[in-house]
């Protein structure tokens, strides 16, 4: 009975002048093993298509999808539903524990243990709103799957990579910089997306949509990113092995950046300590945050039984000053990481100095952020003072080349 509605469904949909085209050779690229091999021979494309898990962080039990821009077939378990265009708007909801049910309007389409939303036209684009939590709308640009795991719906949107690039653009480095700057961050996204995409190929996606991977809240109307993405169309940054570099950055250095091993240990040839005038005059240069003494000998004698009753050392460590970046609060043998005070106490960085107070102790910050690769508000700086993109990613990662996509895949095979 369900094959033979499946038919009718798909003889309708024919006459009506639609295309019933498979999920899975529709460009959705859901194959992790796929995925690896590409990232392995570095044969991408510049029309890439990513698949992201989106409100990765949330746990989602409904939400409504209404196409913005073409038509969508729903797919229930691989086979055609129904056709949904912007009059229309789906409710998508979990059902018991393992099961998705589908609404449109007042009509229940069924239940299914997988969903596909597969465009029909080139241009397209929908919008989609958590219920359950609830959330205002996101617009994302090409195909959506809805899956359940433990017990919530997993869901995962195929885009093309430059639609997705744009949207960590904005996400990761806000609106209103200078166009200039929106290139370099448009090269570092691509070349993080295509460096990382398999990272979750164990789970069956490329990226998610946190911090742990890329920020992506989504599609940008914004004219300036947009265009920014355009102009470095296909551009990703090497190094002298031709190696898409690992494009960390951060808030601000504090007017230095930080060697990659002070914080993570692996040497990396590209992110080298430099000196970064640019981040001073900047918002985030400086913090400051009171500590009362007691607090912070009593951390250093407990977590790392520094010798706090030495007269010298106590003074040592109600003094410590840098003048240039330190990695260690270092005492007569005794090395304490200051990666690990910046975490222990939520500092902005750890280039800090202390005055002591008394009863209290001043810690002056430079700073904002890890302190590795690209200083984000010393690049907009840069940017305004009319560097171009190009002198900044090779001022902040050193002895990198920029790169075509398609000239990487050439000097591979050769
Ligand atoms: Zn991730």
């Amino acid at each position: 009975m369900r094959a033979l509605l499946n038919i009718c469904l798909m003889l309708v949909l024919l006459l009506r002048g639609y295309s019933i085209i498979s999920p899975d050779k529709h460009g959705i690229n859901n194959n992790p093993a796929k995925a690896k091999s590409a990232a392995k021979s570095g044969r991408y494309t510049v029309d890439e298509i990513m698949s992201i898990r989106i409100y990765s962080q949330f746990k989602i039990n409904t939400f409504i999808f209404s196409p913005a821009q073409g038509s969508y077939i729903l797919y229930g378990d691989g086979k055609p539903v129904d056709r949904i265009d912007n009059t229309n708007a789906l409710k998508i909801g979990l059902y018991g524990n393992d099961s998705i049910e589908v609404h449109m309007v007042d009509a229940r389409l069924g239940k299914f243990k997988t969903l596909k939303l597969v465009a029909q036209e080139s241009e397209r684009s929908f919008k989609l709103r958590l219920v359950a939590p609830d959330k205002k709308p996101r617009y994302y640009q090409g195909e959506l799957s809805v899956t359940v795991e433990n017990k919530l719906l997993r869901v995962i949107n195929f885009t093309r990579l430059d639609d997705y690039i744009a949207g960590v653009s904005e996400a990761e480095a806000g609106k209103h910089s200078h166009a200039e700057f929106y290139k370099v961050q448009a090269i570092l996204a691509r070349t993080y997306a295509l460096g990382h995409i398999h990272k979750h190929a164990e789970e069956g996606y490329n990226l998610c949509d946190q911090v742990h991977c890329q920020v992506f809240y989504g599609i940008t109307n914004d004219l300036v990113i947009l265009d920014a993405v355009k102009q470095t169309r296909g551009q990703v940054v090497v190094d002298e092995d031709l190696q898409l570099i690992t494009a960390v950055f951060h808030s601000n250095s504090g007017g230095q950046t930080v060697n990659s091993e002070d914080v993570w240990g692996a040497n990396t040839s590209y992110l080298r300590s430099i000196t970064d005038s640019f981040s001073l005059k900047m918002p985030n240069a400086r913090w400051q945050r009171k500590m009362a003494t007691e607090d912070w000998l009593s951390y250093l004698k407990l977590r790392y039984n520094y010798p706090v009753d030495d007269s010298a050392a106590r003074n040592y460590a109600l003094n410590f000053k840098q003048e240039s970046r330190r990695t260690y609060l270092e005492y007569t043998g005794v090395k304490i990481p200051l990666k690990n005070v910046r975490t222990d106490f939520q500092l902005k960085s750890t280039f800090f100095s202390i005055t002591n107070q008394g009863d209290s102790l001043l810690f002056s910050g430079k700073g904002f952020g890890h302190g590795i690769g690209m200083c984000q508000e010393g690049a907009m700086c840069m940017t305004k003072c009319g560097y171009t993109y190009k002198q900044v990613l090779n001022f902040y990662y050193q002895k990198v080349v920029l790169l075509d996509i398609k000239e990487m895949a050439f000097f591979k095979e050769n």
